[in-house]
C-alpha cells in the first residue's frame, strides 16, 4: 500500500526552523499564563508523581472472581471535535457557526455545556494528546513521550481510561470497544489502555485507522506468499516494526478474528493502494460508519483532527476542518437513527481536546502551544437517553468532568478519575 502519510501537524509546526523561532519568542511572552496554580490546582492537590499510585478507594473490588456482566446500557459515542476548536467558531454565535449542524440541530437534542474549559495548572497542556487522554481517563496530568521524542505524543496514562473502567466491569469484546484514528497520530494508537496495575492491557480498546489497515494487509501478504518471494523479509521486518511501536502490546499477538474480518471487507471495497478511500476526517467518519455496521461497538471515541491544519498557516484550514467534522458528525447521528438496535440506544458526547490561541499579534494564527486563555475554553454536549433536552449550562465545568459523566451515563464508575462527579446536568 502506498498511501501517503502526513507528518504530524504539531511536529511540523514546532520544527520548522522560521516558525519555531516566532513561536519561542511568542511563548516566552506568554509564558505564565500556562504557569501557577488557581483555584481548581487547589482544590485537586498536589499532582502525582511519575510511578507513584493512586491510593484505593475503599469500595474498590480486586479483580479476583470477578464475573464480568453481560452490558445492556446505551452505547456511547465520543466524538473529539478536534484537533483544537475553540468556542468562537463553534457554539457562541448562531450567525457566523461553522458548525451549524452540531449548533443548530444537535444542541437542542441536550445539555450543551458553554463553559467547560481545561484548567490552567502547572504540568497541563493545551494540546491533542492530552486533551484525549484528559477526556478518557478524567485526570489532568503531566504526559512526557515514552520513547523522549521532542514533541512526541506517545503518552501513557497513569490511571484506567473509560474503555477499561467498562470492560472490566461488563463483558464486552475488545472490538466493541473502539478508538478511531487519523493516520499521521502514531502515537495516538498508545491511547487504548494505561498502565494502571488493576487494569491495563487486557481490558484495551481496538484501534482503526489507516496505520492499522497496513499491518493487516502486510499481515495478509506475508501469509499469502508461496515462496521464497522478493521483499518477503522486508514485509516481516516492517510488520513487526509496525506492531511494536508501543512495546505493552507485543505480547498480545494480531488482530481478533472480527478486526480481521471488519479489514478484509475494507479491502475488498477500497483495494489495497489507499488511493480510493476518503482521506482526513472523512475517512474517520467513514470507518465509524463501517465500524457501527459490522462490529457493533458499544463504546467508540472518533478523534477528529483537521482543524489542526492551521498549523501550516492558512486560517481557512480551521474552518473548512470544523465545517468537514460538522458533516461527519451528521452522518454518524444518521446512521445510529436508520439503526434499529442504536436508534434511541445511543448518547453522544462531544468534547474539542483544546481551544485555540487568540492572539492578533501571531503570523499564524490559531495555534494551541501557548497556554492564552482560549485555547483553554472549550465546550461540550452530550445528547441521547438519560441526557435532558435543550438545557445550556453555563457554570463553568473541566474537561475531566466528561470521564465520569460518560461512566454514568453507560453504568460504571471511575473511581481513579480526579474528576469525582458526574456532570449532574447531563443526566436526568
Ligand atoms: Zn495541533
Amino acid at each position: 500500500m502506498d498511501s501517503p502519510v502526513t507528518p504530524s501537524l504539531d511536529a511540523a509546526s514546532r520544527t520548522d526552523p522560521a516558525r519555531r523561532r516566532f513561536l519561542k519568542g511568542l511563548a516566552a511572552g506568554l509564558g505564565s499564563a500556562s504557569l501557577g496554580g488557581g483555584v481548581l490546582a487547589e482544590l485537586a492537590g498536589p499532582l502525582l508523581g511519575p510511578g507513584s499510585a493512586p491510593e484505593l478507594p475503599p469500595d474498590f473490588e480486586p479483580e479476583k472472581g470477578k464475573v464480568r456482566r453481560p452490558y445492556r446500557g446505551p452505547c456511547a459515542i465520543l466524538v473529539r471535535f478536534g484537533g483544537g476548536v475553540r468556542r468562537r467558531e463553534t457554539i457562541q454565535d448562531p450567525q457566523k457557526t461553522y458548525s451549524p449542524y452540531l449548533l443548530h440541530e444537535l444542541t437542542p437534542r441536550g445539555t450543551l455545556f458553554t463553559r467547560m474549559e481545561i484548567v490552567t495548572r502547572e504540568g497541563v497542556v493545551t494540546s491533542h494528546g492530552e486533551g484525549t487522554l484528559n477526556i478518557l481517563t478524567g485526570k489532568y496530568d503531566r504526559y512526557e513521550d515514552v520513547s523522549h521524542k521532542l514533541f512526541g505524543e506517545r503518552f501513557e496514562a497513569k490511571v484506567p481510561t473509560v474503555f477499561e473502567y467498562l470492560r472490566r466491569e461488563y463483558d464486552v469484546p475488545e472490538h466493541q470497544t473502539l478508538i478511531i484514528n487519523g493516520e499521521d497520530r502514531i502515537g495516538e494508537e498508545f491511547y487504548t489502555f494505561s498502565n494502571h496495575h488493576l487494569f491495563g492491557v487486557q481490558y484495551r480498546s481496538n484501534v482503526l485507522s489507516l496505520y492499522r489497515f497496513k499491518t493487516y494487509l502486510l499481515r495478509r501478504q506475508i501469509r499469502e506468499a508461496k515462496g521464497p518471494e522478493e521483499g518477503l523479509e522486508e514485509k516481516r521486518r516492517k510488520l513487526h516494526e509496525m506492531e511494536n511501536q508501543d512495546p505493552r502490546v507485543a505480547q498480545c499477538g494480531s488482530q481478533s478474528p472480527p478486526m480481521e474480518a471488519f479489514w478484509e471487507r475494507w479491502r475488498d471495497h477500497y483495494g489495497e493502494t489507499g488511493l480510493v478511500n476518503p482521506r482526513g476526517d472523512e475517512l474517520l467518519t467513514e470507518l465509524a460508519v463501517r465500524a457501527l455496521r459490522e462490529l457493533r461497538p458499544r463504546l467508540v471515541m472518533v478523534n477528529y483532527n483537521d482543524c489542526d491544519y492551521v498549523h501550516w498557516g492558512n486560517l481557512y484550514h480551521y474552518t473548512r476542518g470544523i465545517s468537514i467534522m460538522d458533516r461527519g458528525l451528521q452522518r454518524l447521528v444518521e446512521a445510529v437513527e436508520s439503526d434499529e438496535e442504536y436508534r434511541g440506544r445511543t448518547v453522544f458526547a462531544i468534547v474539542p481536546d483544546c481551544g485555540r490561541d487568540d492572539n492578533r499579534c501571531m503570523a499564524v494564527p490559531c495555534q494551541h502551544h501557548f497556554g492564552s486563555k482560549s485555547s483553554h475554553e472549550i465546550f461540550a454536549l452530550f445528547f441521547g437517553p438519560g441526557v435532558p433536552r435543550g438545557r445550556n449550562i453555563d457554570r463553568t465545568v473541566q474537561q475531566i468532568d466528561a470521564a465520569p459523566t460518560v461512566g454514568r451515563l453507560m453504568g460504571f464508575n471511575t473511581p481513579w478519575a480526579e474528576s469525582k462527579t458526574p456532570l449532574p446536568e447531563a443526566s436526568a
